[in-house]
């Protein structure tokens, strides 16, 4: 490898305390599924982790009933400042477990765990801190007076990050007063059955959260059953698309976070080392599983070949290898299937004529790997420019005006994120405020705030999460009577007389 060599420091496993098998977790215990159980493994080097019971329709079914009875009988009926205390009582175990979570989530997930325990982890902790500190103040999130919880929230997530994904759907769901039944993705759900555990630690009353786990068709299951008011969905476009099919024409709110292909726009001025770390963390950060990557390099003509070169030279130092391992900067694929797809979008983009170079590291014999990859040469209309790759594989384009860099970046079916590397700070704005992007970084990249709204445009979905924003999804305003009815009870209350 390298001109340095590092002597293994493997996280210790023993802080996990793993159950063989897992149940669903409904109405505040976990019961037997009645679908296939299945098993979950460790994507570094295939290893059984643990069984998961699967939820039928008729699981799904009960799951949705207890939400129903929890969110009629205690979960809407509480104030506002109860249901908060439940949220920081759950952010504070997510701290108090959080070795426990980082070290479960590298393993059911392939991430490594500097990764898991300095982002995902603290980033749960702290979506739940944050919308806690809302539950008692909706009346000023924006939306009127007195905003009513839709009732019962279907939720389905993905498999790049597991427990991150769960805290961006339940917190926001919970601060609002609404109940939830939720489906983790059927390679990932260790972290969220833990999860269960801490709900019990915390005394969240039965029925609030519900945790079902099994394959799309449970997540079908929730999506389509007729009591879920409101339906929220990560993952890709394909399924999204089917799912705004299934909800079209009912009562069913729908939030959609899917796919994209952002552009990471180098400009000649920019400061290069921080880009180019930019640019790695922006594509091999959690192995380029991020739907928000920077997965499109746009650079400037003048800089391409000194970007590309220091690139290469900054990807030949990075350790792939074993996730529970401290000096890991690149884990696992997440799934043989995965990895597939990227085996067969890259041998694509060399069969279309751009030229790939892959950093020599040795690979694993067992489990999913690839190794970091840049393609240069790359054609706006090539596939590796078009599709998501969902894995460490960077496409370089190049551009020589500004306009012609907001054009290329634009040219895409997504809209999820971008970034702007320059010195100019009138540049950032100017460029910033004409690409199609939900999150636009500047000089940085996949950075995350529980307080900042996250969300698509085009193909990328619709609604945000995250911030005051997030709770609209999961909020509608009083009707005017009924604020009108608050509006008096509260004159009443001060003996002011209408
Ligand atoms: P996916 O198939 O869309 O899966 C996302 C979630 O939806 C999983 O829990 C999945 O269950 C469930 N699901 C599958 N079919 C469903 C259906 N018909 N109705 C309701 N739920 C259903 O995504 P994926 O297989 O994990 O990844 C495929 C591609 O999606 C990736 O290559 C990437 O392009 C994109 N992706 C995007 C994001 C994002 O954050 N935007 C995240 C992950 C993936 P199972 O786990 O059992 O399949
Ligand atoms: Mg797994």
């Amino acid at each position: 490898m390298g001109f340095l060599e590092y002597a293994p420091a493997p996280e210790s496993r023993a802080v996990l305390r793993l159950r063989d098998e897992y149940g669903l977790f409904i109405d505040g215990e976990f019961r037997p599924g009645s679908g296939e159980s299945f098993t979950t493994i460790s994507p570094a080097d295939e290893s059984h982790i643990a069984t998961i019971a699967s939820a039928s329709a008729a699981d799904v079914d009960v799951a949705v009933a207890a939400a129903r009875r929890a969110f009629e009988k205690t979960w809407s009926r509480m104030s506002g400042r109860d249901r908060g205390k439940y949220l920081f009582r759950i952010a504070r175990l997510v701290q108090e477990r959080a070795r426990e979570l980082a070290v479960a989530e590298s393993l059911d997930n392939g991430k490594p765990i500097k990764e898991s325990r300095d982002v995902d982890v603290p980033l749960v902790a702290a979506w739940f801190f944050y919308y806690a500190g809302w539950a008692d103040k909706l009346d000023y999130a924006g939306l009127g007076a007195a905003p009513r919880p839709l009732g019962v929230a279907g939720q389905v997530i993905p498999w790049n990050f597991p427990l991150l994904m769960l805290a961006w759907k339940i917190a926001p769901a919970l601060a609002a007063g609404n109940t939830v039944v939720i489906k983790p993705a059927e390679t990932t759900p260790l972290s969220a059955l833990i999860f269960a555990e801490i709900l019990q630690q915390a005394d969240l009353p039965p029925g609030v959260v519900n945790i079902v786990t099994g394959a799309g068709s449970t997540g079908a299951a929730i999506v389509r059953h007729p009591d879920v008011d409101k339906v929220a969905f990560t993952g890709s476009t394909a399924v999204g698309r089917e799912i705004a099919k299934a909800v079209a024409g009912t009562e069913k709110k729908l939030t959609l976070e899917l796919g994209g292909k952002a552009a990471n726009i180098v400009f000649d001025d920019a400061p290069i080392d921080q880009a180019v770390e930019g640019i790695v963390n922006g594509i091999f950060f959690n192995q380029g599983h991020v739907c928000c990557a920077g997965s499109r390099l746009l650079v400037q003509e003048s800089i391409h070949d000194e970007v590309v070169d220091r690139l290469k030279q900054r990807l030949s130092t990075l350790r792939l290898g074993d996730p529970l391992d401290k000096n890991t900067d690149i884990g696992a694929i997440n799934s043989r299937e995965q990895l597939d797809r990227i085996r067969e979008l890259s041998r694509i983009g060399e069969e279309e004529g751009a030229e790939r170079w892959s950093a020599d590291c040795v690979i694993p014999d067992n489990g999913f790997w690839f190794a970091p990859t840049i393609f240069t040469n790359v054609q706006a209309s090539h596939r590796i420019a078009r599709d998501e790759i969902f894995g460490p594989v960077l496409s370089v384009l190049t551009f020589r005006t500004p306009g012609e860099a907001i054009e290329k970046a634009n040219n895409t079916p997504y809209g999820l994120s971008a970034g702007i590397w320059s010195d100019k700070g009138s540049r950032i704005l100017a460029v910033a405020d004409r690409l199609r992007a939900g999150v636009v970084w500047a000089n940085t990249f996949n950075r995350f705030d529980p307080s900042s709204p996250f969300g698509g445009y085009k193909e990328s979905g619709y609604g945000r999460e995250g911030g005051r924003h997030g709770l609209a999804a999961y909020l509608k305003s009083a009707s005017a009577g009924e604020s009108a009815r608050r509006v008096e009870a509260g004159r009443a209350k001060k003996g002011i007389l209408s």
